[in-house]
């Protein structure tokens, strides 16, 4: 990540693209159980702390199963899908908000036939995402709308 900071104006391009801004297919060491979702990074703040990215994920597919310690502030911009945050599964579509606290059991997956694009605002400095045990995915299926969200 380069430390000059972004110059002052970089346009959008088609497709949620931007100029400047590289595309990224999602975690690329292949650690974690993803499918089909790209990541750019818009900002990379240091005076802010933060950095704002735009993941997307195709139709059907979704990010990894996983928390940690630092929080998500999310702003869904494109598409239809669904989200689970904690113990609660919600449909969510473009300009919905989603907040994922500290510790969270977090995924979100694109409609069949349909993209899903958010903003996801993160501090610069963060802990690495932790997958859930088998014990932990055991008890996060009891509740049958999480179960029915895995199963996709
Ligand atoms: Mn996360």
């Amino acid at each position: 990540m380069d430390h000059e900071g972004s110059p002052p104006f970089r346009a959008v391009q088609p497709g949620f693209r931007w100029d400047g801004v590289a595309y990224m297919p999602y975690k690329q060491d292949g650690s974690a159980p993803f499918k089909d979702i790209s990541r750019q990074v818009l900002f990379h703040e240091h005076d802010l702390n933060c950095e704002l990215r735009y993941f997307e994920m195709d139709a059907g597919g979704y990010s990894t199963l996983e928390r940690h310690e630092h929080a998500h502030a999310v702003m869904i911009l494109r598409g239809s899908g669904q989200c689970l945050v904690g113990d609660e599964v919600r449909p969510v579509k473009p300009f919905d908000l989603v907040s994922i606290p500290s510790l969270a059991w977090h995924q979100f997956r694109a409609t069949a036939g349909e993209p899903l694009g958010f903003l996801c605002m993160v501090n610069v400095l963060r802990d690495k995402p932790q997958l859930p045990s088998e014990e932990e995915l055991a008890a996060l299926k009891e509740r049958p709308a999480i179960a029915r969200f895995l199963e996709g």
